[in-house]
């Protein structure tokens, strides 16, 4: 028997080249300059994932064989024996997408080969398009259109919309507050506008981002239903998913679900009720690639597709890990894509690029994706209190962001 590699370091690297906070994990090996990458950004609580990491999974798992991916992933989740937080989960998405690159390295083959080879060449995406007004909306997709894109989804004034006339109690608070009803109202509004402007050509998509009451989102979901949406996106907050089936009965508007999920409870009635269209974890939330996997074998027993989260809070390495399992998986649906800067492509060597609306692997063993440490570090992570998610509700009282 050969001698195995073993785990001979886990080190964090924080990096911040846009407006997300991003945490890499590279785990170094007992052979000399192999190495994997993995991502483990949870972006507001980056620095609690990073302690995770350094003082208690690091610690667990130096000098463990790099091929007992399986092994490691359970064990990591069972040894801190509270598990399915997202803390956690993240810290061991990233020692886990690294294992995952690790054992491509060594076998010569990309991740999608290891998973059971590739169901299709390309994935394809799709983007964001928002704007202050209808119009505005409407000619973003058009841009959209020409640069080759064929998903978009579509949303008027961020989450929640912005600008409604609301009258707030004179001792509010600060915060980020938007009124549900009006959101409703003008988004439905929006989007036939914008289905009467670019036709049906195009694939339009929505996310409510658990910004409506439950009976809400039911009302929404048959409002909206005429449209012809791709799909409409968390509709209902995690805490809710019992009124899926309340949607479902009501309506035909195909329904995606997932992004905030941590724990197997969050997702398992869902695919088996068959209560959703799209199954769309965070891979780095949910504890990575292994049980991404997973979930996929699991969602293609019920016909439920994949639409893996994947906006700028995402890092490059994430979305590397994406794109490995959106071209092997059969039930892939759709990827969520963001624009990266020449800053990005410059960290992140072999981040996967664009071109006419797919997104292309560049074939290369394991996750196909390194970083440049000695640039990452030139753009450490801010200080800051997120604004965006102190949501309130036109009372002042705390919101969903
Ligand atoms: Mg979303």
């Amino acid at each position: 028997m050969p001698k195995p590699v073993t785990i001979a370091d886990v080190q964090v690297i924080l990096t911040q080249p846009g407006k997300s906070r991003q945490a890499i994990v590279k785990v170094t090996t007992s052979e000399p300059g192999l190495y994997g990458l993995g991502c483990a950004t949870f972006t507001q609580r980056i620095f609690a994932v990073a302690a995770a990491i350094e003082r208690h999974l690091k610690p667990f798992l130096l000098g463990r064989d790099v091929d007992r991916i399986e092994e490691i992933w359970n064990m990591s989740m069972v040894h801190g024996y509270w598990r399915n937080g997202p803390v956690l989960n993240n810290a061991i998405s990233g020692v886990d997408q690294a294992l995952w690159d690790i054992k491509g390295k060594r076998a010569g083959m990309p991740v999608y080969d290891l998973l059971g080879g590739k169901s299709r060449g390309a994935a394809h995406v799709y983007v964001h398009a928002d704007g202050d007004s209808k119009e505005e909306v409407a000619d973003n997709v058009r841009a959209y259109m020409e640069a080759g894109f064929r998903y978009v989804r579509i949303q008027l004034g961020g989450y929640g919309g912005k600008g409604s006339p609301m009258s707030k109690p004179k001792n509010a608070p600060p915060g980020a507050y938007f009124d549900p009803r009006d959101y409703a109202r003008r988004t439905l509004e929006m989007i036939e506008h914008v289905r009467g402007q670019v036709g049906d050509q195009i694939e339009l998509l929505h996310d409510i981002h658990e910004r409506l009451a439950p009976i809400q989102a039911v009302q929404f979901a048959k409002d909206v239903e005429p449209f012809k949406l791709f799909f409409l996106e968390d509709a209902l907050a995690p805490e809710d998913i019992a009124w899926f089936r309340m949607i479902r009965a009501q309506s035909a508007t195909p329904l995606a679900m997932g992004e905030l999920f941590n724990n197997p409870h969050e997702w398992q009635l869902l695919i088996q009720e068959r209560l959703i269209d799209f199954i769309r974890m965070h891979i780095s939330q949910m504890g990575g690639i292994t049980p991404a996997r997973n979930v996929a074998i699991f969602a293609d027993m019920y016909g439920v597709r994949t639409a893996w989260h994947g906006p700028s809070d995402t890092s490059p390495v994430g979305h590397a890990a994406n794109l490995q399992l959106d071209l092997w998986h059969p039930n892939f649906g759709i990827q969520e894509w963001y624009r990266p800067s020449e800053l990005d492509y410059a960290i992140f060597p072999g981040l996967p690029v664009v071109e006419d609306g797919y997104l292309y692997p560049n074939d290369k063993p394991g996750l196909g994706i390194d970083i440049d440490e000695e640039l990452a570090a030139k753009y450490p992570p801010a200080d800051i209190i997120e604004d965006w998610t102190q949501t309130r509700l036109p009372d002042g009282s705390p919101a969903r962001p």
